[in-house]
């Protein structure tokens, strides 16, 4: 195991960015109940999950 420096999926991340690779980002409630890690999360919409989700029903 070594995972790299940075956020652990900035190397297979469609949406990494600089920061992605030099910072680990911290875990924070976005939503009551709803958390995540990830600089970018408040500022993407991605709808594949929720497409996903309706289609492999
Ligand atoms: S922080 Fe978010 S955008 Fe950046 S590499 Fe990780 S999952 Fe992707």
């Amino acid at each position: 195991m070594d995972p790299p420096a940075g956020c652990c999926f900035h190397t297979r991340c469609p949406y990494a960015i600089e920061r992605c690779r030099a910072e680990k980002p911290a875990l924070t409630e976005s939503d009551p109940g709803h958390w995540s890690a990830c600089h970018r999360s408040a500022e993407l919409t991605l709808e594949g999950a929720l497409e996903f989700g309706a289609a492999g029903a």
